[in-house]
């Protein structure tokens, strides 16, 4: 039985890492994950600390703290991207870092996982100050990355230019171009066509399997989407050109619905136009609070984390609850939706498009031979149906919900890659 939802919502809940502790503890604990292998699971392989000067426009020297963590390279490369935050805390990247090897093993990628990041505020530097702290940060780190060792992507503040530039660093050191050191690279150095859609695309397929699954059709299927940045934006767009009713869409600044499916082009035009969703003529405003729990077939957060909590998961109205953003849901909301039958596709599984391509990215570097986006798109389609399908089988055969499933999935696959590897002493 669960506890009636609390208006206030503890901090123990919404600490994405207890969450993530907790989900790990249930799946190892269901597993039956022998003592010794839980210990090397839940520590980091490898923590970096580096303090990298810089010199500042003003010509001032200032010290930046930065790290790189490899949760996991027990199945291959530590894969992971690169925040710049003042809020960036070891804790944090290790944490990420863990996710990251628990995402790329669901999909079943030869990755492990990894994180970076540099405490500093990027609104407050300019494009060379950013520069300057990306390339000192790189050749602090660069003994410990490399295409057979630790492949940074763009996080949090950091984008295709910040990859160029740690391409180019890790280039200048080992004297020959080295495009698969990093991915989410721009095309015109070794980047993948379809990356920009990839996580977008990703949680329309495993939407579109959820559907299946549970005999519900596309064509009526209404969507909600929070966030109308790169996943939301993207998803929101494919799936609206496949037939998807998108009802609702909720921003920051406004929530726009027409019962009737919004025109996401019109839409995308208006808020690049206006600065904002606000004022759209396609559709009327309503309150962004209450957006989230109208009734539809599928609602996608795709903004930020700890969205549905203890406070509110009873009150979601969505047969499928497709995670697009990373830690939407809290673990103690997991019973909440559980206990009312809602279809959860959990992030480790539904926002895995985007590591897929990077994975996809990194193949194409090595092989020097670049796919056209038709390809990328039927392989990475390939990728999600086949792990949609092993979390919903393993959910079958274990009587758990999809998200346990999914870090079940995981913690077997890469404590499997451990054990046949044995420990090297
Ligand atoms: P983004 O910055 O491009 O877009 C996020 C959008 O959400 C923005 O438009 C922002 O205004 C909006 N937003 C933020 N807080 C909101 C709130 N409380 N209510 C409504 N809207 C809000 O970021 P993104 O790349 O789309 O990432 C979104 C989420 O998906 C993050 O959790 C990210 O970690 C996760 N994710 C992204 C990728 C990727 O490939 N970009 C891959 C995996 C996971």
């Amino acid at each position: 039985m669960i506890a009636e939802a609390t208006p206030s919502v503890q901090n123990s809940e919404i600490n994405a890492w207890l969450s993530a502790e907790a989900r790990f503890n249930e799946a190892a604990n269901r597993l039956g994950l022998e003592e010794g292998l839980q210990k090397v699971l839940r520590m980091a392989a490898m923590e970096l600390t580096v303090h990298i000067p810089v010199m500042l426009d003003d010509g001032r020297i200032e010290v930046f703290t930065g790290y790189r963590v490899q949760h996991s390279i027990a199945r291959g490369p530590a894969k992971g991207g690169i925040r710049f935050s003042p809020d960036v805390t070891l804790d944090e990247v290790r944490a990420l870092a863990a996710w990251m090897t628990w995402k790329c093993a669901v999909v079943n990628i030869p990755f492990g996982g990894g994180k970076g990041g540099v405490i500093c505020d990027p609104s407050m530097l300019s494009m060379s100050e950013l520069e300057r702290i990306t390339r000192r940060y790189t050749a602090e780190i660069i003994e410990f990355i490399g295409p057979e060792r630790d492949v940074p992507a763009p996080d949090m503040n950091t984008n295709e230019q910040t990859m160029a530039w740690i391409m180019d660093t890790y280039s200048m050191h080992m004297r020959h171009t080295n495009t698969a050191v990093v991915t989410g690279k721009p095309l015109a150095l070794g980047g993948s066509l379809g990356r920009p859609e990839a996580t977008g695309r990703g949680c329309m397929i495993v939407t579109m399997q959820a559907l299946r699954q549970l005999g519900m059709e596309l064509g009526s299927a209404r969507v909600v989407i929070q966030g109308f940045g790169n996943v939301g934006g993207m998803a929101a767009k494919l799936m609206s050109r496949a037939g998807f009713k998108i009802v609702c869409i909720i921003e920051q600044d406004a929530a726009v619905y027409n019962p009737h499916g919004l025109d996401i082009e019109a839409l995308h035009k208006h808020r690049k136009e206006n600065g904002s969703m606000a004022g759209f003529a396609g559709a009327e405003e309503i309150d962004k609070d209450e957006a989230l729990f109208l009734e539809c077939e599928v609602l996608i957060p795709a903004a930020t984390e700890n969205v549905i909590t203890s406070a509110n998961a009873h009150r979601i109205r969505a047969r499928i609850l497709c995670e697009g953003a990373n830690g939407p849901t809290t673990s103690v909301a997991d019973e909440i939706l559980a206990q009312n039958k809602v279809f959860v596709i959990p992030d480790i599984l539904a926002n895995a498009g985007g590591v897929t391509v990077s994975y996809f990215e990194w193949v194409q570097d090595r092989q020097g031979y670049f796919w056209n986006e038709q390809l990328v798109n039927s392989r990475l389609e390939e990728i999600m149906v086949n792990s949609f399908k092993d979390v919903v089988t393993y959910a079958g055969r274990h009587n758990v919900h999809n998200r346990i499933a999914a870090y079940m999935l995981a913690l077997d696959r890469v404590a499997t890659a451990i054990k046949l590897r044995g420990l090297y002493a």
